[in-house]
């Protein structure tokens, strides 16, 4: 793993589920393929011919992990599919979704986008009475509790879930149906769409561009939907929260060609990067983005300070993960694996660096001495959201609050870490306008510790434990 890896926080997994669609699996490996950025450990397919589910999981990339074969073997109308990331210790296909079982209702598949923190105790209590996993994942304990409850599959999944205080974007299949549910504060993306006849889900509209489908909406927070031979049927079944949704997508992970709560994530990164520029600006001569998600950002900066855009920095898209380290140390080794200056745009310049957060604070340290080394005179670095001082506990992978550098060091202290000329980050404030969501329905906790769910101590204990690991690797 390199280090640029898992010094950015992590979206954790992106969903897709298509019904009535002839092709319905390949379609779901297609809307996979668009959401590869939401997760590449491991990816997972079940499909329904009516009668039967059948499930094909793998390691690694949508485009590597299944075949023709494969596919061939996933017949039906309906599929839903799963991208994942994974954090330290749960690098197996245990893990990976859709997890599919058989119980008093039949065959049930599920995956999901976000986290589950009170699902532990639930788990810690089935376990006691006798209640077998098969992975770590929250995700098998909603299985459980609708596996266990009398009522009908769709009964169950809000009755099992209307407890729950966590993040949840799930899709769930049976022969017959199927079922999405987003939670009441709507933290994870999902949107509705149509292709022809057949209705589409998915966690990004990048998934619907690839298949010709068209945007419907969204699906709304604390509302669940059910596909079936009848059509779609929409209800609220889960109590009204005030809305809590997840401004990170705006300002990092999702796609900048999808809509994400119905608003272009392009524009948003577009006025960050013109607000950051009123905010925070800079003597200089050129823009430069640390690609891919500085780009939108940076073209505002530029546009607004009318200074010019320049791709200053190179990045390399097909890092594969594995590759021979050098034996003798290369100075920045980790960060060239992906990035790479242009020298003689650099040589000589006083630069505006632009970046959509640190986390750690290494790999910013690193990039800047590279440019630095490439002949920069002055290096400002801008990043177009706040400070992360808080982790996420609604299905981001976020290092410990001590890794986190802002946590721990001013924005003055953060900038000669980094050994940047200057530093300046986009207020809170600006982030939010820039992103058109409304400040009362954003949750923004990783910027400003103000968590809309109750953390319960032992939530944050698993949630230290859990990433023990990935900070020891770093
Ligand atoms: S804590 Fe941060 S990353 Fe997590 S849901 Fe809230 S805004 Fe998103």
């Amino acid at each position: 793993m390199t280090e640029i890896e898992i010094t950015k926080l992590r979206e954790e997994c992106g969903v897709f589920g298509i019904y009535g669609h002839p092709e319905a699996s390949k379609l779901t490996y297609l809307g996979l393929y668009a959401l590869q950025h939401r997760g590449q450990e491991s990816c997972g397919i079940v499909a329904s011919d009516g009668v039967e589910l059948r499930l094909e999981r793998k390691m690694g990339h949508v485009s590597e992990a299944f075949d023709q074969p494969a596919l061939d073997r996933l017949r039906g109308a309906s599929s839903i599919g799963h991208v994942r990331y994974s954090t330290a210790g749960e690098v197996s296909i245990n893990e990976a979704q859709p997890f599919l079982v058989t119980c008093q209702h039949g065959q049930i598949a599920v995956c999901h986008n976000g986290n589950l923190p009170f699902a532990r105790e639930e788990r810690l209590r089935l376990e006691r009475e006798g209640a077998i996993f098969s992975s770590t994942s929250d995700t098998e304990v909603v299985l459980h509790g609708v596996a266990r409850s009398r009522a009908s599959v769709r009964e169950a999944i809000p009755e099992v879930l209307r407890e729950t205080e966590g993040a949840f974007s799930m899709l769930f299949l049976t022969p017959n149906e199927l079922i999405a549910i987003r939670d009441s504060r709507g933290f994870r993306p999902l949107a509705l769409g149509r292709l022809g006849d057949a209705w589409v889900v998915a966690s990004e509209t990048c998934a619907f561009d690839l298949i010709d489908a068209q945007y419907v909406r969204d699906v709304e927070p604390g509302e669940m939907i059910v596909i079936d031979r009848d059509g779609l049927r929409s209800s609220h079944p889960l109590p009204s929260q005030p809305h809590s949704m997840c401004l990170f997508e705006h300002v990092y992970f999702a796609r900048p060609d999808s809509l994400v709560y119905g608003r272009s994530i392009n524009e948003s990164r577009h006025k960050m990067g013109r607000r950051l520029a009123v905010e925070q600006p800079a003597d200089a001569d050129i823009v430069v983005p640390v690609p891919d998600s500085g780009v939108a950002a940076s073209i505002g900066y530029a546009a607004e300070s009318g200074l010019s855009f320049r791709f200053g920095l190179v990045r390399n898209h097909y890092v594969g993960r594995t590759f021979i380290e050098p034996r003798q140390s290369i100075r920045s080794f980790g960060v060239r694996i992906k990035l790479n200056p242009v020298r003689d745009l650099i040589n000589g310049k006083r630069i505006v660096l632009i970046d959509d957060s640190i986390v750690r604070g290494t790999t910013s340290k690193k990039i800047v001495q590279m440019v630095r080394e490439a002949g920069a005179k002055e290096i400002h670095v801008r990043i177009s959201c706040p400070p992360t001082i808080s982790p996420c506990y609604y299905g981001v992978d976020t290092p410990n609050k001590s890794d986190l550098i802002a946590a721990n060091k001013s924005v003055e202290e953060i900038r000669k870490f980094i050994e940047a000329d200057s530093l300046g980050y986009l207020s809170l404030e600006g982030m939010i306008a820039a992103s058109g969501v409304s400040p009362d329905a954003s949750c923004v906790a990783c910027w400003n510790g103000r968590y809309p769910t109750r953390i319960t101590r032992e939530a944050e204990t698993y949630w230290e434990r859990e990433h023990e690991s990935v900070t020891a690797e770093s």
